[in-house]
């Protein structure tokens, strides 16, 4: 057998499919990055609280209105249903902190139907447009992920 032929043929066969494919996968790749700059610390701990509760969870939910944060349709319209989840926006599995600012407030559907992925750049980008419509003049728009040490040494897990 051949096989510098075989390698030949099929390396003739396989190159004019190479640039299309390329392009797909440097699409898919531009559309997942996240914001540079907002996700968690180098070696930033995970926080200690898995969920938001108390004075954080308030927060979230108060400056949302107490109503959804999600969009309609991928990065567009304002979710109608009330909130029910202090959501993380950079995930508690990614070291995303228990923090109002990686806080977001959804509804059941839209907590439901979020990965467990960073949020990609239009993601974050739409969720801080929306807000500025909404949250009130104090507050924050920005999502931050960032947590310093001495914010997740005030999150003490429980004792069992
Ligand atoms: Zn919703």
């Amino acid at each position: 057998m051949d096989w510098a032929k075989i390698l030949t043929t099929a390396f003739a066969t396989a190159a004019p499919m190479l640039p299309p494919i390329i392009g797909i996968f440097a699409v898919i790749f531009a559309l997942i990055l996240p914001v540079p700059g907002r996700g968690p610390r180098i070696l930033q701990r995970q926080d200690s609280w898995r969920r938001f509760k108390g004075g954080a969870r308030r927060e979230v939910m108060a400056r949302a209105g107490n109503r959804c944060e999600g969009a309609v349709f991928l990065a567009w319209g304002r979710c109608p249903d009330a909130a029910e989840e202090a959501d993380h926006i950079y995930p508690w599995s990614k070291y995303g902190p228990t923090t109002p600012s990686n806080g977001q407030a959804l509804c059941k559907g839209h907590n439901r139907n979020k990965g467990a992925m960073r949020p990609a750049w239009w993601y974050t980008l739409s969720l801080e447009r929306r807000r500025r419509s909404y949250f009130p003049p104090e507050a924050d728009v920005r999502v931050n992920a960032k947590a310093s040490k001495a914010e997740l040494a005030t999150h003490v897990k429980r004792k069992p």
